[in-house]
């Protein structure tokens, strides 16, 4: 069920524990930690705890929590001192989806050109 936790999930067990992390900020209902092959000086992931498949499922199904994970990134931002920074949502295989658990990508300290590749 949309926001129960899933035995599958690789974020899921981050949530739980289950898997290392190394976490930068933790919330009632967020999880924010560095992504394990950063493509920016910083690269940190916020996630919601509970388990949604993709940034629009959580603003559907999780509103109040989809809201908290854009606070989450901001931050992320404050405390890594970012004055630039880029959120991304990858959504879908073709976009570069990889975990099928809502997540931000929080990157900065770099140029980040724009439009991205
Ligand atoms: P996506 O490609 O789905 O938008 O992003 C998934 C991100 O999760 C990737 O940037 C990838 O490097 C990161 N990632 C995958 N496995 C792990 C892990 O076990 N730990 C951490 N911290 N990040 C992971
Ligand atoms: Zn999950």
């Amino acid at each position: 069920m949309a926001g129960e936790p899933q035995d599958d999930c690789l974020f899921c067990k981050i949530v739980a524990g289950r898997i290392p992390a190394t976490i930068v900020r933790e919330s009632d209902t967020t999880v924010a930690f560095r992504d394990i092959n950063p493509k920016a000086p910083t690269h940190v992931l916020v996630i919601p705890k509970a388990h949604y498949a993709n940034a629009a499922e959580l603003a559907a199904g999780a509103p109040d929590v989809a809201a908290d994970v854009l606070r989450e990134t901001q931050a992320v931002a404050d405390d890594e001192e970012l004055d630039s920074y880029r959120i991304v949502f990858n959504t879908g295989s073709g976009a570069g989806q990889t975990v099928w658990h809502a997540h931000a990508h929080v990157l900065g300290g770099r140029g980040l050109e724009w439009p991205p590749g």
